[in-house]
This record gives structure tokens, sequence and C-alpha cells, in this order.
């Protein structure tokens, strides 16, 4: 099932899409009742809406957090010079740095060297704690594509991440969340203005999903709506004031986002 947050220029609601959304006017939207992370899925039994008539807005606002999993492919930490680190390496990003699809990154003053990344997030579904990597999906609410936009200047400079990967606007999250996936094997495709950029598979996972949530579950409380970053493989690359990118996951969608200067 697909559920995306959105707007018809009245409050935020969600809904579940039916229908192919790559095709134009072939997709609908069914509005639910609640936020489906608290109350499940209530159907709001509205009649549905073209999904071509409103916007979207990012599918989930982390309750709690975003982690962040740095080098989580051997070819994206080899093309910077770095080891494949044994454990996951971990940090974190503010909610307030999430935007929606098609919403601007906003490329805050002093940036010179601003890459994208694009990801595979993980939106975890109920309270989380010391899982076992076997049980570790069921708390899962679904997947959608993320871009753990990424300042090399800041992230150098400051020995931590908090300003290069968490300044507002740097982690675009969209365009819905999938809740039926197998991420064992998903074609991940970066485009920026178009052009292939990076071309990776879920596969290539150093550390997969369960065990990404097992470890970040024994120092964390996830919550629900909180959204692991699972890491991004090579050909990350710059992006300029000007510039869109797009980050498309085999099973989910595109996300897509222009680049403007603050
Ligand atoms: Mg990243």
């Amino acid at each position: 099932m697909r559920i995306a947050r959105y707007t018809t220029g009245e409050d935020p609601a969600y809904g579940v899409i039916e229908g192919d959304p790559s095709v134009p006017g072939a997709a609908v939207i069914h509005a639910l009742s609640g936020d489906p992370l608290y109350v499940g899925v209530v159907p709001a039994g509205r009649e549905p809406i073209s999904l071509d008539d409103v916007r979207l807005l990012a599918p989930v606002i982390p309750r709690s957090k975003i982690i962040g999993i740095g080098r989580n492919y051997a070819d994206h930490a080899a093309e910077f010079g770095n080891e494949v680190p044994a454990a996951p390496m971990m940090f974190l990003i503010p909610n307030t740095a999430v935007v929606g699809p098609g919403d601007p990154v906003v490329i805050p003053r002093g940036s010179a060297t601003l890459d994208y990344e694009g990801e595979l997030a993980v939106v975890i579904g109920k309270i989380c704690k010391d899982v076992r990597p076997e049980h570790a999906l069921d708390c899962v609410w679904g997947y959608t594509c993320g871009n753990d936009v990424s300042e090399r200047l800041w992230q150098r400079a400051d020995g931590q991440w908090a300003r290069a990967k968490g300044s507002d606007t740097f982690c675009p999250l969209g365009p819905w969340v999938e809740t039926e996936l197998d991420t064992s094997a998903l074609r991940l495709i970066t485009r920026r203005d178009g052009e292939i950029v990076q071309d990776g598979t879920t596969a290539d996972l150093v550390h997969g999903v369960a065990a990404l949530i097992a470890y970040a579950a024994a120092h964390f409380t996830l919550l629900p709506g909180d959204v692991i970053l699972t890491g991004t493989p090579a050909g990350v690359g710059p992006v300029r004031p000007g510039q869109r990118v797009s980050v498309e996951i085999e099973g989910i969608g595109t996300l897509d986002n222009p680049f403007v200067r603050r």
C-alpha cells in the first residue's frame, strides 16, 4: 500500500494511492481519517481525488529523529577513500531538515561543496527498543526515498555532521510511503538534471535494513515516524543552485527536488 501525505490547500491529510502514479491521470488518492501511523488505515469515506490535483508533502515528519548511516555501501566508502566501518556509523538529523517532494532544498550561505546522496529511507511504525534482527522488520511502517544532502566543507571542518547534514531542507523525503516492500535488492537511481549519476542496488547495503534497525534500537528508542536513512551508493557528486536532483527507488517511486540559493 502507498500512503501519501498531501494538501489540496487545506490542512495536510493522509491518503492511500490507487493506480499507477507514473501515468498522468491514472492514480487517485483515497483520503484517510487521521494519521495512519497512530490510528491505522481508516478510510475517511470521501470520493477519491486525482493524484494530479493534490500537492504531495513529506510523507512523514519524524516524531523524534532521523538516524543517518554513513558509509554503508562499499563502493561509496571507496570513492571518498574511506574504509567500510565494522559497525553501522550513525549520525542524527533533526526533523526540521525534512522537506517534501518538489520542495526546494535551500542552499545556505557559506555552503560551497554541496552533494546529493540518494538513499532508501526506512519509516518506523511502532516503538522499538532492543529488537533482534529477526524481529526488526516488524517495527517498519514502510519505505520512502530520501536525499541525504551533505555540505562537505562543513562535514570536514566541524568533525561532526550536525550542520553538514542537518541544516534546514537538507533531508527531502517522499514521494510517499510504500508499506509492502522487500528491500533486499531494489535498484536506486539518482539523476541530476535528468542525467543518471547514481545507479546502485540495495543488495549492496553493507548492513541491511533489519541489522540497521537492531543496531539503532540498541542505542535509541525508535518511535513511530522516526526515519533511518540507510546510506548512499557510489556516484555522489555536487549540486548547484538551479539544478534538480531526483531519487528513484524500484517499487517506491521518485523523489524530485530543486536546489536554490538562499
Ligand atoms: Mg548519506
